[in-house]
This record gives C-alpha cells, structure tokens and sequence, in this order.
C-alpha cells in the first residue's frame, strides 16, 4: 500500500502504538498507516532478555534525552532512555508485567470523572489483552494475543526476601495483577519461551500481513498538518537527514499521537498546540493555545539499596568473559537461563505505614548488584558479589515539565523532572528506605547479606537518606501525564475522556502520557491495555 492517504495515521510504534495498529486495522476498511522513527526490531539483543542491558546505550535502538539538574536529582544530568525502534519502549525494557491498581482507575472515574476509565472497563481491557501462563481465574485473561509467564526459576536470595517478608506479616504474592497488589514475591514478565514479549511481537508481527496496514520504520514525524481546526495529516522525513525528503501524508478521519510521553508533547508542541506564549518564543503559530501539554510530567523516582552478599551467590561475574560466553551458549541451544530471564527477580508491593488501605511503595529487588558510580551512564557490575533493590513511591505527586526547546524535531525537548518536590514523595521515599533496612535485617536473610554497601549504615537520618537518594537515584523509566486526560473544567486537561485533543478535530493522542496521575505500578502494561480500550472509543466514534 503506497498511497498518501489513509483513514487513519499512528504516529509511534510503541507499546500503545502497536496494539492501535492492531486493532484499527482489523477491518480491512481501514487503511492504517504506522509511522516510527526507529528501525525494525530485527536485532537478536531485542529479543534475548537479557540483551537489553547492551541496547539501552545505543543510539539505533534508544533516545537518549537529558534530563536537566534539579535539587530532586542532585544537580544531575541524567540519561533518560526510551525505546526506539518497532515495540518502542517494550522492544528495551525490563519486562515486568504489573497492571496497577484497581483503584488507580476508579480514581480516574470517579474522582476525576473519567468516564470509561474505571477499572470495570480497563480490568476487561487487561483481560482482554492477555495470555496469561498461570491461567484464567477470573482476573487474569488469557487467549488474547499478549503472553505474560511468572518468572521460572527460583534463587535462594529471593526466596529468602519472600520468607523475610512473610515473617513481617507482608504476604507472600507471585501475581501482584491480583486485585490487591499488597505483598512481595516473584514477578510476571512479558516473556514467551524465553523470548521477549514486546507490543511489536504481540500486536504488530501477527497484522503486519494485512495489506490495509502500512508500517513505515526510520521516519520521523515532524508535525500534524491542520486546515483550520480540522486536523489533516502529517509531515515527516527520514530520521537520518529529518528535513531532506520531507512528505506529508493525509489522514481522512484521525491521527492518532503514540510518541510517548517524552514526544507526543514535543509533536503537539511542534504543531503549534501547547503553552501559547512558549510557542511564540519559538515562533511556532499557535493553531490550539492548551496550557497542559507537556505539564503534569509524573515519574517514579528510585532509590538504589545495595548489598554485599555473604555467600557467593550473586549474578555480579555472569555478564562477563568466559561466563557470558557460556550463558548465551546456554541462551542458544535451549532459550533459558540467565540471558532469558527479565530485569529483575522480585517485585514488591508495600505499605510504609501499615494503617494505609493500599500499598504505597515499590520495590525490585535482583540478586545482581550495579557500580552506582557509572550507574546513570553504563551497566557495570560490581566486583564482589552483591545485590540491589530499588525502591519507590508507587504514586508520586511531584510534577515536572516537557517543553520543546527549538522549533526542530531533531532536538529532544527540555525535561524538568522536579522530582521529591512534595513532602509526600519525600516522606514514603525515607519510609521506604527504612522499611527495607527493616525487611533485610529479618533471620532469614542474615547468612545471606553481609553488609548495606549503599546508602550504608551511616547514612540514617532522614536528611542524610534523602540525600543519597536524590545524589544517586535514577528514574524509573515510567514518566506519564504530559498530555493528560481531564474534563473541559481542568484549564491542563489535554485530550477529553475520549482522547481526543481539546478544540481541535480528528486528533487524540493515546500512548503513557494521557494518564492523569501514575498508576501503580511499572507503565508497559498499562499502556497497552489503555490502548486497546482507546480502540474500542476510535472504533465506536467512527460508526
Ligand atoms: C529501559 C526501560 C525499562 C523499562 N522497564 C519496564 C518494565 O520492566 N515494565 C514495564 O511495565 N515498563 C517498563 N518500562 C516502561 C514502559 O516500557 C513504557 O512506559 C511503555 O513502553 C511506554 O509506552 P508508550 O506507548 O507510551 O511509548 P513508547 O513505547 O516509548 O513508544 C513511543 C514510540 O514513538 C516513537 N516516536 C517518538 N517520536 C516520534 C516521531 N516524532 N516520529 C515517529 N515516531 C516517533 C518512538 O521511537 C517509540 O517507538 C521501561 C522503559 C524503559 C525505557
């Protein structure tokens, strides 16, 4: 299909991307065109687990944005990574699979007034999308086209955190996608076979045969092209020269915005729909004033907890030499292994005071441990054996900003992250911290962990952890809400509960910056399953 014209146009081949892709072009009727600026997913690394250790640092497969110093981040730049190329995000990340809390969505609904957006109709969007290996018990789902597996091997440091756990009264919980997230346990991983379960794979492989779908890979979408307040199309160009070989396509009903929630406000930006003045400094004609693009930036910010092991234990010598030569031997012949296996082990969801009806915090925790001098930049494990946990508050209130920062597509937008900016964050990060140094002092993780290498035991009062968390964390790689879902009534509310951008016609954006606030949880899944729910309003709107 090589025409200009098509019913609707996607722009991103993300997480949420993809599953439009999908969906909208189930009826042949629909010709669809899928716009992504990276190229096709075709390297091993994607597809081997654990091969996206090496990919987050190359610039083929991965934006590298900078984020701007602030007192959150102790005056760091940091590195902020997302995904580039077919599955975007999902094609480099960790492969946790954690929908959130049922309650986040409800909030939306009800407290915000979000119509459709409660967990009775997202909880069916999660089902429907799913394939789920632990089986269909009336919460998970399972025959959909997105194959999620509980993590198959065990390893004593995990197991003994569970027993850590339970013996503190934090239940012992292998499917945090339950309906109470509350308890520690082994993670769900969008792994199939040992092979990563990217959107790409799920939702794009299995329609890329229809030939009413277009997917167009190393192009870059410089802006939406409107007539009047009517939204027409787009311009884009190939990613390696973006203003040479500039075309522009035409969209007869929609497009639909899925760059994510670091670039769908730099398009809408770039396309004259944002902070009014902002643009004007840009020289960019306002086309819609919307004060809320790129505000309402919401990321969880990660303490890192580091531990000397006792025992020789760790993973911390696995991704080296001779090795490594034999894991990815291993990885090969039989598809399992460490190499098959996702970022993490363990996933905990945690109160940091136990009054509190839902868990507040979040933790990862592997039997590996990162040298925190380079761990912003480069993967570098330490020498000795060691672990790490990380830890957040699952719902942060700080909010930052995403701001274009030239009137070119080719430069990456102004992040302000402003992370632990309220006292809130602040107090469940320290919280937190402590409630870990609490978890790992319990008998069953004695023999096992020898020391906390960092922050380390004299760093204790509040101040101090806040410190090293702020000198040392790293974001969580989850940034949402710079393009937010909201009522007529909130003067930052950028598309309506049907996603479709304020005052302006045939444009909605669909991808982790429309969620208002964080969800509980890591944002893959979320996305995709918000995704397939946007489907289903494109779909009726159309009819
Ligand atoms: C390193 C890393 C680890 C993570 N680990 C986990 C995890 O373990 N579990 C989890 O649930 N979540 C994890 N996440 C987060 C999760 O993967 C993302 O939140 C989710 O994939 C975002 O989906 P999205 O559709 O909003 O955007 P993305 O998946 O990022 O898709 C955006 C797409 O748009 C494309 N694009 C951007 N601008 C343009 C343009 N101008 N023209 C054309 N195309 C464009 C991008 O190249 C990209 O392919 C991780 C993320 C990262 C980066």
């Amino acid at each position: 299909m090589g025409s200009d014209s098509y019913e609707y146009i996607i722009v991103g081949a993300g997480s949420a991307g993809c599953v439009l892709a999908y969906r909208l072009s189930e009826d042949p009727r629909n010709r669809v065109l899928l716009v992504e600026a990276g190229p096709e997913d075709t390297s091993p690394l994607i597809h081997m687990p654990k091969g996206f250790g090496a990919l987050i640092h190359d610039p083929k497969y991965a934006w590298q944005f900078e984020a701007q110093p602030h007192a959150g981040n102790g005056f760091r730049t940091e590195q902020w990574v997302r995904g580039k190329m077919l599955g975007g995000s999902s094609s480099i990340n960790g492969m946790t699979y954690v929908r959130g809390q049922p309650e986040d969505y409800d909030g939306w609904e009800h407290d915000l007034g979000l119509k459709g957006w409660g967990w009775s109709d997202v909880g069916n969007a999660f089902r429907a999308i799913e394939d789920h290996a632990m089986g269909d018990d009336g919460v998970r789902g399972v025959g959909g086209p997105l194959h999620v597996s509980p993590h198959p091997d065990r390893h004593p440091l995990s197991d003994a955190l569970i027993a850590a756990a339970e013996s503190m009264g934090i239940p012992h919980n292998n499917d945090q996608n339950r309906l109470d997230q509350f308890g520690l346990g082994y993670m769900c991983r969008t792994i199939k076979n040992g092979r990563r379960q990217s959107a790409a794979v799920a939702f794009l492989k299995p329609a890329r045969s229809r030939p009413n779908l277009r997917v167009m890979t190393d192009s870059i979408v410089h802006r939406v092209l409107f007539e009047g307040q009517r939204t027409r199309g787009i311009q884009c160009g190939p990613i390696a020269a973006p203003h040479e070989g500039v075309r522009t396509y035409r969209a007869e009903r929609e497009v639909i915005l899925c760059a994510g929630t670091l670039q769908s406000p730099q398009i809408l930006q770039l396309s004259g729909i944002g902070p009014a003045e902002h643009l004007k400094e840009h020289g960019i004609p306002v086309v819609v004033g919307l004060e809320g693009v790129g505000r309402n930036l919401r990321e969880h910010w990660c303490a890192w907890m580091n531990y000397r092991m006792a025992q020789p234990l760790s993973h911390n010598r696995q991704f080296s030499g001779l090795r490594l030569v034999k894991n990815l031997l291993q990885y090969a012949l039989t598809h399992k292994g460490i190499m098959a296996s996702s970022s993490h082990e363990i996933n905990g969801f945690l109160k940091t005071r136990p009054e509190l009806d839902r868990a507040d915090l979040q933790i990862h925790a592997s039997p590996y441990s990162l040298d925190m001098s380079t761990v912003a930049t480069k993967t570098r494990f330490e020498r000795f054996h060691g672990a790490n946990i990380l830890v957040y508050p699952t719902r942060p209130e700080s909010c930052g900003t995403i701001m274009i920062r030239s009137p070119s597509v080719a430069d990456t937008p102004l992040i302000s992250p402003n992370y632990l900016a309220t006292d809130n964050d602040c107090r469940t990060t320290v919280d937190g911290i402590r409630l870990i140094r609490h978890l790992t002092s319990q008998a069953p993780l004695r023999s096992l962990l020898a020391e906390e290498t960092f922050p380390g035991p004299l760093v204790n009062n509040d101040e101090e952890i806040l410190d090293a968390c702020r000198r040392h964390g790293q974001s969580g790689y989850h940034a949402v809400g710079t393009c937010k879902m909201g009522l007529d009534s909130d003067p930052f509310a950028v598309v309506d509960a049907r996603l479709r951008v304020r005052n302006i016609a045939g444009l909605r954006v669909m991808d982790c910056s429309i969620m208002p606030t964080t969800i509980s949880g890591n944002t893959n899944a979320p996305a995709m399953a918000l995704a397939w729910r946007a489907a289903d309003l494109i779909l009726q709107d159309a009819r």
